[in-house]
């Protein structure tokens, strides 16, 4: 069967929406397309003395509102039309949100689980000799992705400080607080998504307490699980790349879910509730990620890969909301028939875009050389999340669109007016 392309759904979906979207044609011909993309291969040195030969990417899709920004992703599917279609979704994103960033993207196609730590090390000190050329606080600012995190962005500020023989912190955000991160960068997508659903569940007057499910229980899904669990919400499953856990009556304890499978690895090991925990795996706690997005939940949040709500299951699609905290979990064949079936989606470049706005709290702090506290990136971002809520919600109500398409209206409008004054 062929992969689907997911830069073509998107631009299929940016499309859709730019029917309803004051914004020229040439302007739109001009966003189905990336600047630039660079390819590069990285020789990497393993631990036992051999080469690996490394395939990796950043792609520059625009820049009208600022510098290209965008994560850098490890994970050994990583191809050219992915990192594409998240660089086009971060231009859309941070238009959304309305930080002064344009699109961009980066990927190493591997598995970092394969690698010991000096691998990781020279693998990513190495992706930066060959990009640096491209990137800078005011050119191009990565950030991280799945499977990289803090400790690889403190080693990407660190070799491009030796390249350009000047310390420049303000060149990659996600970095820890000891080298110029921002207090609540870590929580700062999953408060944001937080934030979102809030509103929403406002909005739709919606009963509490409300079920979820949550695919991934990385950076995203950990701190969104436990802000729910905190404020009254029944999270009743959970998974990571090996496979789930589910409680069908009463709700599983995310935030005990997490301290176990930081010391067992596998979420499959944590069926914990009310704090005690199940190390082995438990039957009626099993539950694989395909059948997790079938449950009968109020709220779906799918937080790992894209694509995986596609055409196959969109019918079997039980929640009345799901919340993309990945990027692009939807495929734009499945967004017609959930939209058909009455679900309602919130788009990734609404509900996740809480990252890239405490990222861009970061890179002002260091630009600025200021430092702010929790509370203040807290409230700042609460500000950016719920603007950007509520005047998407309000393009749905005028224009009688989803809100897919209203985000999407919004982004372009913006673009446009931009573009037109550059
Ligand atoms: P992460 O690496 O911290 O976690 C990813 C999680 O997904 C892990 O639990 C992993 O086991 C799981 N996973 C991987 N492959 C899977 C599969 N095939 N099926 C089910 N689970 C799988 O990554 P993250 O930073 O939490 O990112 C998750 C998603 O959120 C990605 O789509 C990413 O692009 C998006 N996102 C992340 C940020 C951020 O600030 N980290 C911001 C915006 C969007």
């Amino acid at each position: 069967m062929k992969k689907s392309n997911p830069f073509e759904g998107a631009i299929k979906q940016m499309k859709k929406a730019a029917v309803k979207a004051d914004i020229s044609s040439e302007q739109l011909e001009h966003l189905s397309y990336p600047h630039q993309q660079l390819e590069v291969y990285l020789h990497l040195k393993k631990d036992n003395g051999q080469t690996q030969i490394v395939r990796g990417f950043r792609v520059q899709h625009n820049n009208w509102l600022g510098p290209y920004k965008g994560g850098i992703r490890y994970h050994n599917q990583v191809d050219i039309n992915e990192v594409k279609a998240l660089a086009f979704w971060m231009t859309i994103k941070n238009a959304v949100v309305d930080v002064p960033f344009g699109g961009g993207k980066g990927g190493i196609e591997i598995d970092p689980k394969t690698l010991s730590n000096t691998e990781l090390e020279r693998l990513t000190r190495e992706f930066v000799q060959h990009i640096a050329i491209i990137v800078g606080p005011d050119m191009d600012v990565p950030a991280p992705d799945v499977n990289t995190n803090g400790q690889i962005m403190e080693w990407f500020a660190d070799e491009y400080g030796k390249i350009i023989g000047k310390d420049c912190p303000a060149v990659v955000t996600g970095k820890p607080l000891h080298c110029g991160g921002s207090q609540g960068r870590e929580e700062a997508t999953g408060l944001g998504g937080f934030y979102v659903l809030e509103e929403l569940v406002e909005k739709l007057k919606l009963k509490r307490p409300l079920k979820v499910a949550i695919q991934g229980f990385g950076n995203v899904g950990s701190h969104i699980a436990i802000l729910l669990q905190q404020n009254g919400y029944e999270i009743i499953a959970l998974s990571d790349s090996k496979g789930g856990i589910y409680k069908q009556d009463g709700a599983l304890d995310a935030g005990s879910v997490k301290e176990c499978k930081k010391i067992n690895k596998s979420i499959a090991n944590c069926y914990c509730v009310d704090k005690i925990c199940g190390l082995s795996r438990d039957n009626k706690g099993d539950i694989t990620n395909e059948k997790l997005l079938e449950l009968p939940v109020d709220i779906l949040i799918p937080a790992a890969m894209e694509g995986v709500i596609n055409k196959k299951n969109a019918p079997k699609i039980k929640a009345k909301i799901i919340l993309e905290m990945a990027n692009g979990p939807v495929t734009s064949e499945a967004d017609q028939i959930l939209k058909k079936r009455k679900i309602m989606v919130v788009p990734d470049v609404l509900a996740n875009s809480g990252g890239v706005t405490v990222s861009y709290f970061e890179w002002y702090q260091n630009i600025k050389g200021e430092k702010w506290d929790l509370e203040k990136v807290r409230s700042k971002l609460k500000d950016k999340m719920v603007k950007a809520f509520d005047t998407v919600w309000e393009i749905h109500k005028k224009k009688k669109v989803d809100l897919r398409t209203s985000a999407y209206i919004l982004a372009l409008q913006r673009l446009s007016s931009k573009a037109q004054k550059i």
